[in-house]
């Protein structure tokens, strides 16, 4: 009798615990946004289920706390996320209330996707300071996604990350990491053109969540429409930054569709800049339902407007 209770314990807590090196079991992972979600498809394939906390046309500072993404984070083996306080107002306290040893910091399942890239922005005054005077990204800028480069790097971790959680899987997320890079070269080659054309370009921007783009396309950023990231517009710096505009000949404004555009159009009016709504994530729109259709809108849309 005891050893048939024993053996029923056992299985019970086999099946909770789950078991990724199986072969019958996926690694569940769950990313805050959907970009990082569409990257862990392309490295982890079928040895992975992922599932996104947000949506791609949400703000991803601010995300609405559900039962539903505790539970999610609750079930996951790793938890994928920007990082760099981008989700700090609503993240930590959903991954706390899971009760999920395996995702919490330090461990091998909480996978933060900025260690991974060269961070920009890094302010030269203390976080808790910045925090204080209601900047959003006190620990330098966390938007930096978009570029290739950053995205192979983090398909790159994802790679050595996954397979520490699923060794058996090692050789597989290698190779769909370099197949990922082999499609991205060839994609880079149908953006050249465009990408050619935007070079040295001023822009000014609604948040300050372009400035990885704007390296990677040459363009030249002048300015925000927020004072500070997070400070909603003021009167006198919009009013300084129409002038700014005009004296540097500023033709192109970018923000992301869930920013208000009524200010952005009043700008674009006064300047003779033309207002570009781009897509920051994959999901924004239902035509983007990949990384690379990421890019391929952003870099369609921003040709465009040249
Ligand atoms: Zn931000």
């Amino acid at each position: 009798m005891k050893s048939i209770k024993l053996f029923s314990v056992a299985a019970v807590a086999a099946i909770l615990i789950g078991c990724p090196g199986r072969a019958d079991a996926k690694l569940r992972v769950v990313a805050s946004i959907e970009t990082l979600a569409d990257l862990a498809r392309e490295v982890g394939g079928p040895r992975v289920d992922v599932e996104p906390l947000s949506h791609g046309y949400q703000d991803p500072h601010f995300v609405q706390a559900k039962p539903s993404l505790v539970l999610a984070l609750n079930r996951a083996d790793a938890l994928i996320y920007v990082g760099l306080d981008l989700e700090v107002g609503w993240l930590p306290p959903l991954v706390q209330q899971s009760r999920n040893a395996k995702i919490q910091t330090g461990q091998p399942g909480n996978i933060d996707a900025s260690s991974a890239i060269g961070v920009r922005d890094i302010p030269n005054i203390p976080a808790d300071q910045l925090r204080a005077m209601g900047d959003v990204h006190p620990m330098g800028n966390p938007h930096y996604w978009i570029p290739p480069d950053n995205a192979l790097a983090i398909a790159h971790l994802l790679a050595k990350r996954f397979t520490a959680l699923d060794p058996a899987g090692g050789a597989e997320f290698e190779s769909r990491a370099r197949s990922f890079a082999d499609r991205l070269r060839k994609k880079g080659s149908e953006w050249a053109p465009s990408v050619a054309r935007l070079k040295g370009q001023k822009l000014v921007t609604y948040h300050k969540s372009w400035s990885y783009v704007a390296a990677w396309l040459g363009l030249n950023e002048i300015g925000y429409i927020e004072p500070k990231p997070g400070i909603p517009p003021t009167a006198n710096h919009t009013a300084q930054l129409i002038q700014l505009m005009k004296q540097q000949g500023a033709k192109l404004i970018v923000l992301e569709s869930f920013y208000p555009s009524a200010l952005a159009n009043i700008i674009g009016r006064e300047t003779g800049a033309r207002v570009v709504a781009l897509p920051s994530d994959v999901g924004a729109m239902s035509s983007i339902r990949t990384y690379t259709d990421l890019i391929d809108a952003i870099v369609t849309a921003l040709a465009a407007t040249k």
